[in-house]
Formats: structure tokens, C-alpha cells, sequence
């Protein structure tokens, strides 16, 4: 069963040839078994899990069931669980038990599924190799010793494990698709503004968007099914009709254009990684696509204007941790001054105090005008970019990183070089537009991702281009040794 997806387990629910308590049994086992060797979750739980699971059981038998009721899944630690432990990754929140559900999570229990854990993730989202974390590192099922990519990283890892079959994620400036390729499972980060964040931890509110990881692209479209929605409690959720994304997943891909950002097939990228995402273009023209060439000639502008803007934000949105409210908090401090100073030396790990100096720094009197206004009129170009290609084209296709998956501790000797794992995936977030990761094949054993690219709540024709593929590939179905 742990091989199968959602929409199979879906299926086999459905037709009673197993019971939600059975399946949910036998990722429990599993996590239980291999999930020492990866790491990949913080918080397994698994008496809950259980009765939920009985739960779904009896709802189905009362005849209400949703085509999600009673199947396993995962959270990333940084949706807040009511009663369950939400960390996000950091020692600050190490016992932090929110009182109430994030929507995303909210909207997962309405439909019935079955939350077995919380995965594990760069602390705070900043990252991308899962090594910030403070529950430590966590290992690509594909490669002893190799990142598994973050910041989503565990919930990208127990997927390709078959820990569970699909899991949340989130996706600041690569988060969802780069550790999907590095996994080699599938990714979507949609539009700013589909998925609520409400209950969402903040790391750069302006960037930050939930979204899916899974094996297959039906899967990924099924999650958001669940996930997207206007919602009253993000006022930057946005108020717009929720397709059925599976609906439209069988349509031909015949005339789609295809556009590739001639940025992104730059000397950055190894050739062995190239010509894997061509020979994937490939396919696509074979369905009956074009391709053609376009620029986005801001795009190189993207890392610099993200890494003056997420720090800003975040170093705005971390300030809630002073050891007053909730998280943790220093020992015997001998005045307030000290309990606010050591309780973040204590509570913030090495790159999130690398963070808040730089954007509290970026925010400040006579730099602001320099850095942070600059840095914001270069994402407006940077958003220019995407609606002009837009304009002659129907969707973006790219590689996802540089590189396949590293060894760990490679890149974490200087920031700048773990930045630029996001060099194709940042300005995406910059512009708000929706994209996804898809396995497109292997470098030396390891899973190369194609990054598809679309204009704003395109979400339905990412998702029908990925299964397209899907169906004349077999990357997805890939099985880690
Ligand atoms: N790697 C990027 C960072 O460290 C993006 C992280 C994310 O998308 N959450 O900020």
C-alpha cells in the first residue's frame, strides 16, 4: 500500500479493501522502521492518528465520505496543529503547542485525512538543505549523506521515502520546489494569495505561500483541492472561484506554448543536469507543444532584491519572540533587558540571527531608501518580467537547482553559496506567480526536477501539463533504494 497514491488509496478506501486504521497502521510501522535513518519528521502522532483514523472509518460507514477522508498525510512543522506540538524547526518554539489549527490544517481535518506527524524543516523556513534545523539534519532517501533540500525538506524526504503519501509544505523563495526535485518527488507553490496563511509561522509574509508535495501531479492537484480558498481570517487571501484542479488534468497538452527563460539555461547549470530538463522539453513537443525562447532579463537581479526583502520582513515578524508571550525562554534573567537579549541568543539558531541582522540593518534610518525601497522597485521589474513573457507565452519550463542533491555540510561553510541554490526558483516568489517541481530524471543516481512556471492562478494548467508528462514518463514513480 505505501507505494500506492492518494488517489489509489482514495480508490481502495472507497471500495472497502482496506480500512483508514489499516493504512494508517502501516505508515505508522513504516515511519517507526526508516524514518531513523532520514529524520524527516520532528512529532509523530500516533495515538491521534489512530483515532482519527477510526473516525474517518465511521464516517465513511455513515456514508459521508470526501475523496480524502481517512488518508495518512503530513503537516510541515510550520502549520500550527491545535494541541500538537508546532516548532518550526527552531529550539524558540521547541514546546510550543498552539491552541488553534491553522486554516490549512483546519481544512485537512474538515476533510477527513489523517495526520500522522509534523516534518522536519530549516529552522524558520531559512534554508535549503534542512541543516538549520534544530532537531538536526535530515537525509535524501536517495543519497546516504545527501541534503534532502529545504526548507521543506522532511516533509520532501518522508514523501520519496513512502513515509506518507503527501505532505504540506511551504515555499518562500524555492522551499517546495527545490527540496521536491532534490527528493525527486512532485511540488507546487501556487499563486500568493491561494492558500491561506493564516496559522502559517511567518518567516517573509510577503513571499510566504503553502503549498503541496506528493508523488504524482493528481495527487498534488487533490491536496489543493483542500487547501486553496479565500479566507477571511489572511487579508492577503485572495477572493476567487477554486477550480476542481483534477478536473482538467486529462486535457492534451497539444499547442501548449512553452517558453524557456534563456537565464536559466545559463552556465550555472551543469551540463548533465541540462540536458535532462531538455530531453524533458523534449516530451512535452512530442505531445504537440512549441518551444520557444524568452527573456526575463531581470531575473538575475532576483537573489540580491530577495535576500535584502525576506530578511527585512522576517526580521519584522521574528520580533514576537521575546521570551514574554510563549516559546522559550531564558534562565534567571536579572532584568527585562536580558531576558529579551538572551532569550533570542538562545532561542535562534545561527542563520536566523544571520537574518534578522541583516534586515533589521536593511530597515533602519538611512539605509532603508538604499536597500529595502531598492530592493522592492526591482521586484516590480522582476514582476514585469513574467507578465510580459506571459504575454507571448503559456507557461515557463526551467530546471529547479543548479545541482542535484549535495552531501551535507558542502555548502554550509558560506551563506552566499547555499543562496544560490534558489537562483532559479527566487524571483518566482518575487512576482507571486504559481510553479511546480517535477522529476525529469537523474545525474549520477540522483533526481533532477523540471520547474514549470505559470501566470497567476494558472494552477489548473501547471498541474495538467505536469500529469500530461506524467503520463509518458515514469521519474515519479522512481523508488529510492
Ligand atoms: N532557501 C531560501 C531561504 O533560505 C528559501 C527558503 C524558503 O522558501 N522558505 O530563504
Amino acid at each position: 500500500m505505501h507505494n500506492k497514491s492518494v488517489a489509489d488509496l482514495s480508490r481502495e478506501l472507497a471500495s472497502g479493501t482496506i480500512s483508514s486504521v489499516e493504512l494508517t497502521r502501516q505508515f505508522l510501522d513504516r515511519i517507526r522502521q526508516e524514518d531513523e535513518k532520514y529524520n524527516s519528521f520532528i512529532t509523530v502522532t500516533e495515538e491521534q492518528a489512530l483515532a482519527d483514523a477510526k473516525a474517518a472509518d465511521e464516517q465513511r460507514a455513515a456514508g459521508n465520505a470526501t475523496p480524502w477522508t481517512g488518508i495518512p498525510f503530513a503537516h510541515k512543522d510550520i502549520f500550527c496543529t491545535n494541541g500538537v506540538r508546532t516548532t518550526c524547526g527552531s529550539k524558540m518554539l521547541e514546546n510550543f503547542v498552539p491552541p488553534y489549527d491553522a486554516t490549512v490544517t483546519a481544512n485537512f481535518r474538515q476533510a477527513g485525512a489523517v495526520c500522522l506527524g509534523k516534518t522536519n524543516m530549516d529552522e524558520f523556513a531559512m534554508g535549503s538543505s534542512n541543516e538549520s534545523s534544530h532537531f538536526g539534519a535530515v537525509t535524501n532517501p536517495w543519497g546516504e549523506r545527501r541534503v534532502p533540500g529545504g526548507s521543506s525538506g522532511g516533509s520532501a524526504a518522508a514523501v520519496a521515502a513512502r513515509l506518507v503519501p503527501a505532505a504540506t509544505a511551504t515555499d518562500t523563495g524555492g522551499s517546495i520546489r527545490q527540496p521536491a526535485a532534490l527528493c525527486g518527488v512532485t511540488g507546487l507553490k501556487p499563486t500568493y494569495g491561494r492558500v491561506s496563511r493564516y496559522g502559517m509561522i511567518a518567516f517573509a509574509s510577503s513571499l510566504d505561500q503553502g503549498g503541496t508535495i506528493a508523488r504524482t501531479a493528481e495527487d498534488n492537484a487533490m491536496m489543493l483541492n483542500v487547501m486553496a480558498g479565500f479566507d477571511p481570517k489572511d487579508s492577503t487571501s485572495i477572493d476567487r472561484e477554486v477550480p476542481d484542479y483534477t478536473a482538467t488534468l486529462n486535457e492534451p497538452v497539444k499547442g501548449l506554448t512553452i517558453g524557456l527563460p534563456k537565464e536559466y539555461f545559463s552556465d550555472q547549470l551543469s551540463p548533465a543536469m541540462e540536458e535532462q530538463v531538455r530531453n524533458a522539453i523534449r516530451e512535452y513537443e512530442k505531445l504537440g507543444a512549441t518551444v520557444k525562447e524568452v527573456s526575463l532579463p531581470n531575473a538575475k537581479l532576483a537573489i540580491a532584491a530577495y535576500y535584502v526583502i525576506a530578511p527585512a520582513e522576517a526580521s519584522a515578524n521574528l520580533s514576537r519572540f521575546d521570551g514574554v508571550r510563549y516559546g522559550y525562554r531564558c534562565e534567571d534573567p536579572k532584568d527585562l533587558m536580558d531576558l529579551y537579549t538572551r532569550t533570542r541568543a538562545e532561542g535562534f539558531g545561527e542563520e536566523v540571527k544571520r537574518r534578522i541582522l541583516v534586515g533589521t540593518y536593511a530597515l533602519s534610518a538611512g539605509y532603508f531608501d538604499a536597500y529595502y525601497l531598492k530592493a522592492q522597485k526591482v521586484r516590480r521589474l522582476i514582476q514585469q518580467d513574467f507578465i510580459s513573457a506571459f504575454k507571448e507565452v503559456d507557461v515557463l519550463m526551467s530546471p529547479v537547482s543548479p545541482s542535484p542533491a549535495f552531501v551535507q555540510g558542502e555548502k554550509n561553510t558560506d551563506p552566499v553559496t547555499m543562496y544560490l541554490e534558489d537562483v532559479f526558483t527566487i524571483a518566482v516568489n518575487l512576482a507571486g506567480v504559481p510553479a511546480m517541481s517535477v522529476p525529469a530524471g537523474f545525474v549520477d543516481g540522483l533526481p533532477v526536477g523540471l520547474q514549470i512556471i505559470g501566470d497567476y492562478f494558472s494552477e489548473a494548467r501547471l498541474l495538467n501539463a505536469a500529469h500530461q508528462f506524467q503520463q509518458v514518463t515514469d521519474w515519479h514513480q522512481r523508488e529510492p533504494q
